[in-house]
């Protein structure tokens, strides 16, 4: 089962095994050009693209700035139509919650849709410990739930790290018989879900965007399994993260605008469901009850904190889609269910530098994620952050870590020292090297062993730029 941070394996081995995994790599290589590619057309059509950019980072801030407010107004207008609203501070709260209505309705089974934050708090734990039937429903995820609840590896494609061959052999433990093909198996799915959705007493969903102004919560999908979630059992449950607000429909427009294009690079997606309360007399379908749970869970911390500009994100994924590190590491190596970018600035904020110190280091500090980010959080800038709050809370790492840098300041403050340093730097690399001038992993030496062992690495010149530069003005 999904769970926010993976404590029995450490970061390297995380890592090592990801690597180890061709598939996984060719998966996710494939699938981020895919994205990239499409994303790239949906921006170029849109010529204001930057000034979208920038007016949802002014968006997401303002709200951010006046959270207070907005979370009163929504509330309120939650409740003027019909919903019942409840604030947790932890995750332990939010869970208590919803196992409380769970309780109170005599409910033995739930089906969810499009909700991170459920795996964030871990919800799914504390309602089978009551020993309550879930059922996920976006297809990516019943796939990871018959798999013996396999993690997420992608924010917006769960399931990405699994082929057509994997997914028939996962279903075939479930009855299945058919061939590989898409369509059939799809056929599959949904008759097997369709069960789950017409007995399930709850339904659980999380919430894209909330509205402060009418009280509204809203979710994208593509199924179609959000519009059963929300209509068909007659309790509803919202699991809301309390930054997921935008004051007004127009804000909400600005949003979606960014959120679609960046996450799958489509113009528009299948469903935007919005939902207003329970159904109301006359109306013919939707929950009697509706409830919404708005989750703290570090959120106030993050506020208060360097890391505020985190709170914008509108989990798109466009940042995991252009990592060059999470292209090769893939999406469990950050054992989290936020990976990439965004996971390797967020995790650590959620559950502390003492489990996820790693992490803001997986990372080249291109500024690609930056770039694409929809919202403009300067994730690079963040994750230099974590460093320097690792550096200044533990100090450097290794003894070796210490000399070498050490060393390096007092070369690097000092021309002439810099200058003999790189010169001899140069002939003891050429003596590394082998006969093609490359330092090879058959060649390890005990400080380039990591970097070798992906790549063979060049050797330094022997003439600096300066040297060249003098001779070539002098030839001039
Ligand atoms: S950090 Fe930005 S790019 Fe990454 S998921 Fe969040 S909004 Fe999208």
């Amino acid at each position: 089962m999904a769970i926010l941070y993976d404590q029995e394996h450490s970061f390297k081995e995380r890592v090592k095994n990801s690597i180890a995994d061709d598939f996984k790599h060719h998966a996710i290589k494939k699938a981020q050009d895919l994205f990239h590619g499409k994303r790239a057309i949906q921006v170029e059509a849109v010529k204001e693209w930057q000034d979208f950019r920038q007016e949802a980072a002014e968006i997401r801030d303002h709200v951010l700035e006046n959270l207070d407010y907005y979370l009163n107004q929504f509330a309120d207008n939650a409740e003027k139509n019909g919903a019942k609203v409840y604030f947790a501070k932890t995750d332990k709260q939010a869970c208590r919650q919803v196992v409380d209505i769970f309780r109170s309705r005599q409910a033995k089974s739930a089906v969810k849709a499009k909700t991170m934050v459920s795996e964030e708090i871990d919800v799914n734990h504390a309602l089978m410990d009551e020993g309550i039937e879930v059922n996920e429903t976006d297809l990516a995820e019943v796939i990871l739930q018959l798999d013996n609840w396999n993690p997420p590896s992608h924010i917006v494609v769960p399931a990405l790290h699994l082929d057509r061959v994997a997914v028939q052999k996962i279903f075939s433990r479930y009855g299945y018989t058919g061939s590989e093909e898409p369509e059939e198996m799809t056929r599959f799915a949904r008759h097997y879900i369709r069960k789950k959705f017409l007995n399930a007493d709850v339904g659980i969903t999380g919430c894209n965007f909330g509205v402060a102004d009418t009280g509204s919560t809203f979710i994208v999908t593509n199924e179609g399994n959000g519009r059963m979630v929300t209509t068909l059992p007659k309790t509803q449950i919202v699991l809301m993260g309390m930054e997921r607000l935008v004051p007004d429909l127009d804000s909400l427009s600005v949003m979606m605008e960014l959120l679609i294009r960046s996450s799958v690079g489509s113009k528009i997606t299948s469903y935007v469901s919005m939902t207003n309360g329970p159904r109301k007399q006359g109306e013919v379908d939707g929950p009697e009850e509706l409830h919404i749970v708005i989750i703290d869970n570090g959120r106030s911390e993050i506020l208060r904190s360097e890391f505020r500009s985190m709170l914008r994100c509108i989990r798109c994924g466009a940042c995991l889609n252009i990592c060059p590190v999470y292209r090769h590491i893939t999406g469990h190596a950050y054992g989290s269910i936020y990976s990439g970018p965004m996971g390797a600035v967020l995790t650590p904020l959620l559950v502390g530098y003492e489990k996820a110190r790693d992490l803001p280091y997986a990372s080249t500090l291109c500024g690609a994620c930056t770039d694409h980010c929809p919202v403009k959080i300067p994730l690079h800038e963040l994750l230099l952050q974590h460093r320097k709050n690792i550096a200044d809370r533990d100090g450097l790492g290794s003894t070796m870590e210490k000399t070498l840098f050490g060393m390096a300041a007092v070369g690097l403050s000092r021309p002439s020292l810099y200058n003999m340093g790189t010169k001899a730097a140069a002939s003891v690399m050429k003596l590394m090297a082998g006969k093609d001038d490359m330092i090879k992993k058959s060649r390890h030496m005990p400080l380039l062993k990591n970097w070798v062992q992906c790549r063979h690495m060049p050797l330094m010149k022997k003439e600096k730029f300066r040297d060249w530069f003098k001779t070539y003005q002098s030839e001039k």
